[in-house]
């Protein structure tokens, strides 16, 4: 078993390699030389698996997975976790936000005794204020509507034990995410801090679509209050229209003044039209996440590796 390994996902990052290659087998280096580089490529649509299999002619210890297609960061991942074995595991952006010259300190931190040690940011550098404050609500209310406690302004940069990632590799969901998986996990979790920088080059692959995703999963995989929300909604909405009802049947038959009012009608449809779609909603995204891991389709196809997979 190794001492260390870490994975490191890619998407469309050919300016990159070179550079975080340097840095991350620098800084590694300087714990162990017994380590492991696993790069994962997520079907990039770039160069970035042929400057990975370059280095890896030269370099033994770089390793490397590549999928078929895109299948998502988070996959990437997890494709990482099930193919390493060290003793302990760093997880890594491969866009050089997160600084390779923080793993000793991680490191240091893990020998301590703690089995999850976190890199938190003080400083984002380069986001826009609109992933700023959608990041900070979200996990304002993951905060709320979740028991897990998932700490705040950390990204998926950290280094986990051995036996994290076992726990993780029993945990079957096919969507994703890990970050509430760890929290939820629970072990001795530490920090370290860090100012984070702004990506080197090439553009982000989380646009605003896959953010919204990876929210989703994040809160139907944690949580079932918008479920019940939608419930008190629905008790609500329905107490409310009993009410209604019994105006409507005393203004008809003791007043003897039916309303003229289109306005209220067409308020009171299309509200409740609203009210009934959103709900119905809700529950189809936990209804499809059921059914994706009903159908236990493999998490993702790997096209080619240099590990030994037996
Ligand atoms: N990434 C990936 N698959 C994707 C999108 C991103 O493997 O579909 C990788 C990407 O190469 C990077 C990391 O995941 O190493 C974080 O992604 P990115 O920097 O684009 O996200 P952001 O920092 O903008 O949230
Ligand atoms: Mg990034």
């Amino acid at each position: 078993m190794n001492e260390l390994t870490v994975i490191i996902p890619l998407y469309n990052e050919q300016e990159i390699i070179n550079e975080l290659y340097d840095r991350l087998s620098a800084s590694v280096a300087s714990i162990s030389p017994d380590f492991i580089l696993l790069f994962v490529d997520d079907g990039s649509k770039d160069h970035t698996l042929e400057k990975v299999m370059q280095i890896a002619t030269k370099d033994k210890r770089v390793k490397y997975i590549s999928f078929s297609r895109n299948f998502g960061h988070q996959v990437a991942v997890s494709a990482g976790l099930d193919h390493c074995q060290s003793k302990a595991v760093v997880i890594i952006d491969g866009d050089l936000q997160d600084p390779p010259e923080l793993i000793p300190s991680l490191y240091a931190k893990y020998q301590e005794g703690f089995e999850v040690v976190y890199a938190r940011r003080l400083k984002r550098k380069g986001e826009t204020w609109f992933k700023l404050l959608t990041a900070k609500l979200f996990y304002r209310l993951m905060k709320r509507i979740t028991s897990i406690d998932l700490p705040l302004d950390v990204g998926d940069f950290r280094i986990i034990d051995q036996k994290i990632v076992e726990c993780l590799r029993q945990m079957p969901e096919q969507h994703k995410f890990l970050r509430g998986q760890i929290a939820w996990l629970g072990f001795r979790q530490a920090f370290v801090e860090y100012e984070r920088d702004s990506r080197k080059a090439g553009k982000t692959g989380y646009p605003l679509k896959k953010m919204v995703r990876f929210a989703l999963d994040g809160i139907t995989a944690f949580s079932n209050s918008p479920l019940r929300l939608v419930t008190n909604l629905g008790i609500f909405i329905s107490l409310l229209s009993f009410l209604i009802i019994l105006y409507a049947l005393y203004s008809h038959f003791v007043l003897q003044q039916t309303i003229t009012g289109w306005t209220s009608l067409i308020i009171s449809s299309m509200f409740i039209g609203g009210v009934q779609l959103l709900s119905i909603g809700i529950i189809g995204e936990y209804i499809s996440r059921i059914n994706t891991d009903v159908r236990k389709r493999p998490l993702y196809i790997v096209d080619k590796s240099n590990i030994d997979t037996n």
